[in-house]
Formats: C-alpha cells, sequence, structure tokens
C-alpha cells in the first residue's frame, strides 16, 4: 500500500524559497578585512534569480557543471543556491589542490563556467589554459570598471560577477526536478591518487542539512550565528550554508582571512553563537589568544571534526573560555556529517568526557559496522577493531566516472552496498565510534598495532607542546616505529627524553617513540589537516633533523 503522503520533491530550490521567505530577516556577514559586508536572506532571493538567469546567459542547460573557485562569502553562498536550482551541477573546487590537481578535477568535471573570485584569479590563470571545457569565466570580486590584467585563452569569455547580474529578472522560474538529480559534487582531496568526485543529489543535501541542523548535531536556530571557517570547497562546508538556512540561523563568511588574528577579531567583533572547523585552526586560534587575549565568549559550542580532536585542546577551550567543542566524524564520501560525540544524558564528569572524545554517534540515517580482516562483521563490544563501514541517505554509493574509467578501482571502495571508509576503529555497545586511526596512517610494529592519532593527542596534552605529528618509519627489527614530529610552543623547552618519559604509563612501554624530530610548523593538506605524507617525505629524503 502507498502512503497518502503529497510526493513533494527535497530541492535546493525549496531551502531557497524557505531560507529567504520565511527566514528572510537571517543573514549572510561576509567578513573583509574593514567594514563586513551584511546581505539579509530576504536580499539573496533575487541575486540568486539574477545569477541563474546571467549563467543561462552563458550557455549552462541542463546538468551542465558550473566551477567556483572562492572564498567562503555571499557570493559563493549565491552560487550554491542559484546553480542546483536551476538545474546545473555546483562544482566546488578546491583552490589549495596543486595546480594539476585543479586541471584534473575541472576536466574530470567537465565544468562549463567556473566562478572564480578576482584574488585568485592569477592561480586560476595558471590552470586555465589546460581546462579543455571551461568556456567562461566569471570574476567576483573585482571593480567591474577597472581593466582586468588578465588575458583568457582563445576560446574563453572572461566576465564580472556584478555586470552579469546587473539588470536581469529578480525571479527565475525554478524547475520541478526530480529530488535524486545531482546538486553538487566534490572531489576528495585525495591524499593518495587521483581526486574522486562525490555527487550529491538535492535530496541528499536537503535530508543532511536538516540532521546538521538538528539538536543532536549544531542545534542551529534563528538567533544563532555561525560562523563558518570550513571552506566551502572542503565537503560543502559541512553542509553549513544550506543548513543555516533551512533553520534560519544566520552565517559569518570569512572570506580569505582565515590566520587566527583575524578569525579572533572576527569572533570578538560580530560574537557569533556557534562555529566550525578543523583542529588545527583551532590550535592556532588558541595560540594567538595566548598572546593577545581577547573576549571570544559569545561562542557557545564549536563543532571540529575533518581530524581527530586533540582532547587537550578540547578541555582547554572549556576550561579557560567556557567553549564546548563537539566532536564529529564524516567525509567528502558522507556529506559530511557521519556521527557526532554528544555523550548520553545520564552520564557525568570524568565519564562524559570519554564519550565527548570519541568520534561519537552515528547521527539518524546513517549506519555504521565494523568489518575485520576476514571480511566478517565484529562486535559492538568497544574493543574488535575493524574497518568503519557506512551506508545511508547521504553517503555516496560510488564515485563520478562519467565514462567508465575507473569502475574496478571505485568499486574497491565499497563492499555490499557500504562505504568503506578507510578508517580503523571499534564500536560500543550503546553505539559510539572510536577511531582508532586511519588505515593508512596505523603503525605496525612487531606485529602489533600502534596509534598515531593516540601518540599525537598524549603528545600534545604536555604543555611545552603546540602540535605533534605522528608517523611509521621503516624499521628493521620492528617492521615499523612511530616517529614524532613536535611544534613547540613559543618559548617552550623540551628534550626528546623528557617528552618520551612524559608518556610513560599511558601507554604500553614498547609504544614508546624513540624517534623525535622538532619542527618549525606541521606540513598541513589542502583543507588544513595534517599532511602526513609530507612528513613521511621529508623523513625518507632525511630533510628532518
Ligand atoms: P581527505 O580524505 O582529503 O582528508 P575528507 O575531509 O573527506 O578529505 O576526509 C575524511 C577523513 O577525515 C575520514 O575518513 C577520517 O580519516 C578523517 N576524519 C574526519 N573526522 C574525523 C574525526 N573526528 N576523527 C578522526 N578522523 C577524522
Amino acid at each position: 500500500m502507498l502512503s497518502t503522503m503529497q510526493d513533494s520533491p527535497l530541492l535546493i530550490s525549496r531551502i531557497l524559497h524557505h531560507g529567504t521567505t520565511v527566514h528572510g530577516d537571517g543573514e549572510v556577514i561576509t567578513w573583509t578585512g574593514d567594514e563586513p559586508r551584511h546581505t539579509p536572506y530576504a536580499a539573496l532571493a533575487g541575486r540568486v534569480a539574477q545569477l541563474a538567469a546571467g549563467l543561462r546567459e552563458l550557455g549552462i542547460t541542463g546538468d551542465q557543471r558550473v566551477g567556483t573557485f572562492q572564498w567562503n562569502n555571499v557570493e559563493h553562498m549565491e552560487a550554491y543556491l542559484a546553480v542546483p536550482s536551476m538545474g546545473a551541477v555546483l562544482h566546488t573546487i578546491n583552490i589549495r589542490l596543486f595546480p594539476e590537481q585543479v586541471t584534473y578535477v575541472v576536466n574530470h568535471a567537465e565544468d562549463h563556467v567556473v566562478l572564480v573570485d578576482a584574488t585568485l584569479l592569477p592561480l586560476f590563470a595558471h590552470v586555465l589554459p589546460s581546462c579543455e571545457t571551461v568556456r567562461h569565466v566569471v570574476v567576483v570580486g573585482a571593480d567591474p570598471h577597472a581593466e582586468l590584467d588578465f588575458e583568457p585563452p582563445s576560446g574563453v569569455r572572461v566576465h564580472h560577477y556584478e555586470q552579469l547580474l546587473e539588470g536581469r529578472p529578480t525571479s527565475f522560474d525554478w524547475p520541478e526536478l526530480d529530488e535524486r538529480c545531482a546538486a553538487a559534487m566534490c572531489y576528495t582531496s585525495g591524499t593518495t591518487g587521483n581526486p574522486k568526485g562525490v555527487v550529491y543529489s538535492h535530496r541528499s543535501i536537503t535530508l543532511h542539512s536538516m540532521q546538521v541542523g538538528m539538536t543532536d548535531a549544531m542545534g542551529l536556530e534563528p538567533g544563532d550565528l555561525s560562523l563558518a571557517i570550513v571552506p566551502m570547497f572542503h565537503a560543502m562546508s559541512w553542509g553549513l550554508p544550506y543548513a543555516a538556512l533551512t533553520m534560519g540561523a544566520s552565517l559569518i563568511m570569512p572570506d580569505r582571512f582565515l590566520q587566527p588574528e583575524p578569525l579572533v577579531e572576527m569572533i570578538s567583533r560580530l560574537r557569533p553563537t556557534k562555529a566550525a572547523a578543523v583542529p588545527t585552526i583551532w590550535q592556532g586560534v588558541l595560540q594567538h589568544l595566548d598572546a593577545a587575549p581577547a573576549d571570544v565568549s559569545s561562542l557557545r559550542e564549536v563543532l571540529v571534526g575533518g581530524a581527530a580532536c586533540p582532547p587537550s585542546l578540547m578541555r582547554t577551550f572549556e576550561e579557560r573560555f567556557g567553549i564546548s567543542i563537539i566532536h564529529g566524524w564524516g567525509m567528502t564520501e558522507t556529506s559530511p556529517l557521519g556521527s557526532i560525540a554528544r555523550p548520553p544524558a545520564t552520564v557525568s564528569g570524568e565519564q562524559r568526557w570519554a564519550y565527548r572524545e570519541s568520534q561519537g554517534r552515528t547521527t539518524a540515517g546513517v549506519q555504521a559496522r565494523i568489518i575485520g580482516d576476514d571480511d566478517e562483521e565484529l562486535p559492538r563490544d568497544g574493543k574488535s577493531v575493524g574497518e568503519i563501514q557506512v551506508r545511508g541517505p547521504w553517503v555516496t554509493g560510488d564515485y563520478y566516472d562519467p565514462h567508465g574509467l575507473e569502475r574496478a578501482e571505485n568499486a574497491a571502495k565499497f563492499h555490499d552496498g557500504w562505504l568503506r571508509t578507510g578508517d580503523v576503529g571499534t564500536i560500543s555497545p550503546d553505539g559510539y565510534l572510536r577511531l582508532t586511526d586511519r588505515a593508512k596512517d596505523v603503525i605496525k610494529s612487531g606485529g602489533e598495532w600502534i596509534s598515531s592519532v593516540e601518540l599525537e593527542n598524549l603528545v600534545m596534552a604536555n604543555a611545552a607542546v603546540s602540535e605533534a605529528m605522528v608517523v611509521g618509519v621503516p624499521d628493521e627489527k620492528w617492521s615499523e616505529r612511530p616517529l614524532v614530529a613536535v611544534v613547540l610552543r613559543e618559548g617552550a623547552q623540551a628534550s626528546p627524553e623528557e617528552l618520551r618519559e612524559s608518556l610513560r604509563g599511558s601507554i604500553p612501554d614498547w609504544q614508546l617513540p624513540e624517534h623525535w624530530t622538532f619542527i618549525e610548523e606541521a606540513p598541513k593538506t589542502s583543507v588544513g589537516k595534517f599532511d602526513k605524507k609530507r612528513l613521511r617525505q621529508s623523513h625518507t629524503e632525511g630533510t628532518l633533523t
């Protein structure tokens, strides 16, 4: 028997309509380094329609791809809304990829138009000649009356964003699409091999936005002001732009001002209630606050994920500033919110911390299991360690492969309809995930495993340490041993022996690392995570001291 419910498709154009009418008094605030720009949600509707009309004029039809090469700002938000709503597909390009990777993703996605921030034009101009399908570049944020210092390759036309919108109708006849159609795509940052394209549907984005807004996730509501530090090219800014519009929460977009100093200024001046970013951003903010104290008391909760959040960071934020760091786990492939670490209501004290430091419980709609080496599902006993696999309505079931060239390689990332996450960990009887490591980062020493993440967290708990990275390095006797690369806090001193001794008692003695190196700065990936590949490479090349 079918239900009696109306079959109303879940579309981005509905999020647009809802957010800009019901929550028209919400706003996007774009940081400029000077006076911030305020755009009420109500004012977005007309501009989004104008952008859609402008893109039509440039020939965008059907499900053609429109790339964005932009910072987090209101114009990027306009693209987030216009492109999928008109039936085209938004491709958020990671501006920090290596040039050959940018070319790869643009060609793979077959972008026809790319919106490029004026400050990033020199970077994009460099790759444009090898982008085979791009016909139009729309420059955002440049003075429309000034000449652009940019000569496009033949066959490519250049436009000013504001001129593309100017004079166009402020309403658009948004098509009634199938909710399962592609709305947006994002490539994984490709820590190994070529980036892989994940294609989100209108349905998956809508469901995911509702989840992000719920109280067991970010708990967004009108009156909230959320600082979206996580880039809009990194897993759709963790769903914040769409979730904020859905729930009526306002947004602060930091544009290109992602250093600790302007971030702290944004917090103390604009007084956000919530924020989201990877752990390394908060390490930087903390260091800055140590040197130049500021009022960050408006922040109540901060969503941290993308990499394991060091418990010491969570505790420091709570104890010094009263800010709760909420730990979440996810991947580009999971839209990205997969699990969130809110403890059960019945626990208190240290027990609460144990839950908060885990990767948390899966969100409604996402299922998780752990699979052992022989492909058998392992018990949820909090002890059995295996690969985490997930499935659900906002988990990808494949990678984008328009010409069927990567079929075998892609199929290997799935198992019976479940996504193999490449993360290793346990699930407790009450459903909490605890990641020990990424499969490729686990250190295999003498037939036993050492968790690089656990070691990093323990070293970072030392007051002298600002950042610590751990990778496995080859060892004749044990096959691999941990190497710890440490960034000391400014003015702090510690010897390898002292650091090693401080770990004694917290881990079995055989795990105590004997290889230590001190570095000025931890190498980071294009999305701000510790770049272990580069650290391993430096070790192999002998460039570490
Ligand atoms: P990339 O693969 O380029 O890093 P993603 O952002 O998609 O891009 O990375 C997803 C991965 O990040 C996960 O598979 C996991 O290894 C790691 N990750 C995300 N959140 C957490 C977390 N809370 N704790 C530990 N690892 C995490």
